[in-house]
């Protein structure tokens, strides 16, 4: 049972030098409990998708242009401030990269988390400050009863990233979404985040769509995969068919330049040659064409069409084509 579908998302930002079409036509579902991995270069459109679900793209310069976001029969497009406001306090949950975009440095920890428990959850003052600790302490922040009375500044950055994602689950939210969650935090600490959001995704059903660069984190959080690059989706398949079984060259790319989780890394992915495509005048053809060693006429021309490799795995590559030529015997060597 799909508890969120994305459908022909489109969100461009208005800048002086244009309008740059930040993602295109994307389309996705989540499946009550699942974690779906969203992967890609930055600038691929995966953080601006999360950030358009709960519509928390800075508007303006940024608008979506067309699409609708289906949670609970409800369009995310078209409800009003005040219910998207409801639904990011009680329904949707969000941790991002850094903290303090989204912590309020005005307000105690404990208060941010109280906030939503009292707002959305009707819970009294006492019973919302208990929550309040259970939760820091959860999350593994040391001194709970000291720290929930503690500004955001007062927390060191791996404190504060967990901070956050103790404001997140506190409501128990029907949908977490995390952005790069443990990038910026050192590896035990990672581990123990990811294990956090497994932990409660076991108990409450919650369904994760996880952006992340990192691949090590995909094979441990997800059941699902979608490869975003140049605002697109690429390649969408269950973890298996995207680790062992891909039909895209760009997945092929990303899947050489595994980054792991035990190896600290410091920038996103830069191992395939080359740059992503400019959003402000994207290829009318395959996104990845002028990075791909199989492009093919048709490739800088039209678009790629969605072949379905199998129920669960879809791909938008023109080698796909009945009548493209086998990868064999191009005799390209990937990379
Ligand atoms: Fe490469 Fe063409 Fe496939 Fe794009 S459509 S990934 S350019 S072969
Ligand atoms: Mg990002």
């Amino acid at each position: 049972m799909a508890v969120l579908e994305v459908h022909g998302l489109h969100v461009s930002f208005d800048t002086y030098n244009g309008e740059v079409k930040a993602v295109r036509g994307v389309n996705f579902s989540l499946d009550k409990g699942e974690t779906l991995a969203i992967v890609g270069e930055s600038g691929s459109g995966k953080s601006v998708t999360a950030q358009s679900i709960v519509r928390l793209i800075p508007s303006p310069p940024g608008r979506i242009k067309a699409g609708e976001i289906l949670f609970d029969g409800k369009d995310l497009t078209q409800v009003d401030k005040k219910e998207m406001y409801h639904i990011r306090g009680s329904e949707i949950g969000m941790i991002f990269q850094d903290p303090m975009t989204s912590l309020n440095p005005t307000m105690t920890v404990g208060k941010q988390i109280m906030e939503g428990l009292i707002w959305h959850q009707s819970y009294g003052k006492v019973q919302a400050l208990q929550r309040a600790v259970e939760m820091l302490r959860i999350v593994g922040i040391p001194n709970p009863e000291k720290r929930v009375y503690q500004y955001p500044h007062q927390y060191s950055g791996g404190m504060r990233q967990r901070a956050m994602i103790a404001i997140a689950l506190a409501c128990n939210p029907r949908i977490l979404i995390a952005d790069e969650p443990t990038t910026a935090l050192d590896v035990t600490i990672q581990a123990q985040i990811l294990d956090l959001m497994k932990d409660l995704q076991e108990k409450t059903e919650t369904s994760i769509i996880l952006i992340t660069h990192d691949l090590g984190v995909v094979a441990e959080m997800a059941q699902r995969v979608a490869v975003m690059y140049g605002g697109t989706i690429v390649e969408t398949g269950g973890v298996e068919d995207i680790f062992h079984r891909s039909r895209h060259p760009y997945t092929w790319g990303l899947m050489k330049s595994l980054p792991r989780m035990d190896q600290k890394q410091e920038d996103e992915l830069e191992s395939i040659p080359g740059s992503p495509p400019d959003l402000l005048s994207p290829p009318q053809g395959c996104p990845f064409a002028d990075r791909c060693p199989y492009a093919m006429q048709i490739c800088h021309e039209e678009m790629p069409e969605q072949t379905k490799v199998s129920d669960s795995h879809q791909v938008f590559c023109w080698l796909e084509h009945p009548a493209a030529p086998k990868v064999n015997d191009l005799k390209v060597n990937i990379l």
